[in-house]
């Protein structure tokens, strides 16, 4: 049994992620800003606290970890990362985050630290060509990423990196390429392709049409959650360090992907293309250094990943439709306040119940 630290841990891939770690018989904390918000957390520890606070992220250590997974950032879908409103905040909070955990890491002597990054570091000029975009690792540099949020990731993986080369922190650092799935965010602006195509395919009239953003030529791959978390526990297990990609390769144009989710709505539906934040124009993973190093590879079909996904969406959707509330008790949620001094435990348990309005 190892104790391990899960940052992030209450967001989407994070949740998936805890939920096995406690299958495995690990000791789990979880440090996030928010609770998980579509059901209750397995971890032994639920601290709701801000990873951007130096003294939180002491705080975290204050019983040995073995080994931490560091997935927060502040993120969301093309509507979040590519309109660039928001880009100060995702550059500034998710460094932080970094620089705060990379230091703690090393300071607290932690085992290994896992550091998720993202396909969007890849150069734009090699994602021109839909139908053969070129995401190899070895094609990251020069370095051109679209977004902010690209950068971002390619400085933290060179923060990680450089850690382990000076002060011998064991890192292993992921490319993830848009995970998907049940129980990830599905609305309010942060959601992914794929939550959206199914949350629009479920909320249309039969007969009416979905919105699509751009021309829907634009291609992409998508990895389902489970699989993506065998891949990262199957990194963290190898003496591989990366960068390294966890995506899948099934490539798909956009409305093609669109299709599929009304497809599976069984509704007769058409796609409107209308202009909206994009991304590059084509996208896939390339898994053969993943095949080479990890023997690892995706294997779940796009198809039923969407349906599996599609089920939950539909359910989330109704629900809301009917005004059902669903109460998430929080037992193993503790809020730590930190009054620029010192972080004080605000015991909530048994007290909190999380609400939220599905
Ligand atoms: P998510 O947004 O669901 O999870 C991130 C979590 O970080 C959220 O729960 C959020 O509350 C938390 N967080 C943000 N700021 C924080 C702070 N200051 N203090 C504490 N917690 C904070 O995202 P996800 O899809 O689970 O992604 C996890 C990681 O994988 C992220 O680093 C993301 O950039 C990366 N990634 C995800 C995808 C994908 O398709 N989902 C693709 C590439 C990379």
């Amino acid at each position: 049994m190892k104790n391990i630290l899960v940052c992030g841990g209450g967001g989407f891939i994070g949740s998936h992620l805890v939920k096995r770690l406690k299958e495995q018989g690990h000791w789990v904390r979880v440090c996030d800003l928010k609770y998980t918000e579509y059901g209750e957390s397995p971890a032994d520890d639920f601290v709701i606290g801000d990873l951007r606070n130096q003294l939180v992220c002491d705080a975290l250590f204050n019983t040995r970890i073995d080994e931490v997974y560091q997935l927060a950032a502040d993120m969301g879908g093309a509507g979040f990362v590519f309109t660039g409103e928001n880009d100060a905040d995702i550059m500034h909070n998710s460094a932080l985050i970094n620089l705060n955990i990379v230091e703690r890491a090393v300071k607290h002597d932690v085992g290994k630290v896992f550091y998720s990054s993202s396909a969007c570091m890849y150069p734009e000029h090699n994602q021109l060509d839909p139908d053969n975009p070129m995401c190899s690792e070895d094609s990251a540099y020069p370095a051109n990423p679209d977004s902010e949020y690209g950068w971002e990731k390619l400085f933290s993986e060179r923060v990680f990196l450089a850690y382990m080369r000076n002060y011998n922190l064991d890192v292993r650092v992921a490319r993830f390429h848009n995970i998907f799935g049940p129980e990830g965010t599905w609305d309010g602006g942060r959601e992914k392709a794929p939550a959206a195509m199914c949350r629009k395919a479920s909320l249309a009239e039969d007969g009416t049409s979905i919105e699509v953003w751009g021309d829907g030529k634009q291609t992409r791959s998508f990895l389902y959650v489970d699989e993506c978390v065998d891949a990262m526990l199957k990194l963290m297990e190898s003496d591989f360090h990366g960068p390294v990609n966890i995506g899948s390769e099934e490539m798909i144009a956009i409305n093609d992907f669109a299709q599929m989710a009304i497809d599976i709505s069984g509704k007769s539906l058409t796609i409107n293309n209308i202009e909206g934040p994009e991304g590059v124009r084509g996208r896939n993973s390339d898994n053969n250094l993943i095949r080479e190093k990890l023997g690892w590879d995706y294997s779940m079909s796009l198809q039923e990943g969407m349906e599996k996904t599609y089920e939950w969406i539909s359910e989330q959707v109704k629900l809301r439709e009917e005004g059902v509330r669903v109460e998430i008790k929080a037992d193993n949620a503790r809020h730590w306040h930190c009054d620029g001094i010192s972080v004080a435990d605000l015991d909530m348990r048994d007290r909190v119940l999380y609400t939220s309005q599905h």
